[in-house]
């Protein structure tokens, strides 16, 4: 019986893992959840899973959660979510968070051994030295749940890192594929919300949309595989079937195939080397039809780019880029901003940014709350 800590579970990611704790049955056992502003959901998944230990987002929800469930122990804010991170009884903490929020939780476990299993990617982008360093430490394991490293790290079981050429990224391009930076001028939150391929929260669709998702991944996958950002090249797949590729020394490539699910890479990381069904469908190769691949518009796009610069000059640089685009997203999709504005204002804050060292979670969190208040100056009052 493994023990499972689930963070984030009222999120998409929480509902693909409950999904694969309910197929993999008894092996598993939740001792804690964590959900932000959905309270009831959170409230639902504790009494349907009988957990033990839930935290919440908020204090100001404490009253309503310790009625509901009064026999359940209950904690909130960062504290309880690194508490619950690091739990002696922890085999497994899932990282189902979205944003900065997740690092100082992602650290805690890591320091404390446990099986790290992230898909929340913004930790590794803001710190990812830092993350690495503590799992090393913490002599313990960081497992990629996001879908192109964790299909990555599939097609790397048996290989050696010495014979990597290079790491081929899937992206299949968001809504705006195919369109002109003038095309997108006016997009609305509901255009941009509009994914063909996944169903994922409303922050990671917006960043697909733009391609930082794309660009995140990208420094995430740099951290995780130790290959430089130059080694990484991002494929359009607008089917998404192919969930990425490694190109070896000799010419082979390896792909990873499969159904646009998240229970995929989320059941993987539970049961590897093992693999059972997921209850998913199996591919149908005579009615897939055509599977496509082009390069991606890095004019269009330019927060492809950005990203790269980010992961060349380290430091404080990617926690900053990460932060103005937390900012600004969210200033979209209140409509305080355009579409394009996302990735200009990343640029404008990296521009003016006064890089530093980013070797402790302090030097992180002040990058990170300095980052978004410069942000915020590029965005209109309200
Ligand atoms: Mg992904």
């Amino acid at each position: 019986m493994k023990n499972v800590v689930l963070l984030g579970c009222t999120g998409s990611i929480g509902d693909s893992s409950f999904k694969v704790l309910e197929n993999l049955g008894d092996k598993y056992r939740l001792i804690g959840i964590s959900g932000g502003r959905q309270v009831d959901k959170l409230i639902r998944r504790a009494r349907q899973w009988k957990v033990p230990r839930v935290c919440l987002g908020d204090s100001d929800q404490l009253d309503q959660v310790r009625q509901a469930l009064p026999t359940v122990e209950i904690s909130c804010g960062p504290e309880g979510l690194a508490a619950m991170a690091q739990l002696e009884e922890a085999d497994i903490v899932i990282n189902g968070l979205v944003g900065a929020v997740g690092l100082g939780p992602s650290l805690a476990a890591a320091k404390a051994g446990k099986m790290l299993a992230m898909a929340n990617k913004e930790p590794l982008v803001m710190a990812g030295e830092l993350v690495l360093a503590q799992v090393e430490a913490g002599g313990g394991v960081l497992l990629p749940l996001d879908s192109e490293p964790n299909a990555i790290w599939q097609c790397l079981q048996g290989e050696s890192p010495r014979h990597i050429r290079r790491l081929l990224l899937t992206a299949s391009g968001g809504p705006f594929f195919g369109r002109t930076t003038q095309q997108m001028q006016a997009v609305s939150p509901a255009q941009a919300l509009d994914h063909p391929t996944w169903k994922m929260g409303a922050k990671i669709t917006v960043d697909s949309a733009t391609l930082m998702n794309k660009g995140f991944e990208i420094i995430e996958a740099s951290y995780l595989f130790g290959i430089p950002e130059a080694a990484i090249e991002v494929v359009i797949h607008r089917q998404s079937v192919v969930h990425s590729m490694v190109e070896f020394n000799d010419a082979s490539i390896l792909a990873h195939l499969g159904k646009t699910d998240m229970m995929l890479p989320i059941q993987y990381a539970l049961t590897h080397p093992e693999r059972s069904p997921t209850g998913l469908e199996y591919l149908d190769f005579s009615s897939l039809g055509q599977l496509t691949f082009a390069a991606p518009d890095g004019a269009t796009f330019p927060a492809l780019d950005l990203c790269r610069m980010a992961r060349r000059a380290g430091g404080t640089v990617p926690a900053a880029l990460n932060a103005a685009n937390e900012v600004a997203v969210q200033a979209f999709l209140e409509k305080r901003i355009g579409f394009l504005d996302i990735v200009a204002i990343c640029q404008s804050l990296l521009d003016q940014w006064d890089q530093g060292p980013a070797e402790t979670l302090e030097q992180v969190l002040a990058a990170d709350a300095e980052g978004r208040r410069q942000t915020v100056e590029f965005i209109p009052p309200v």
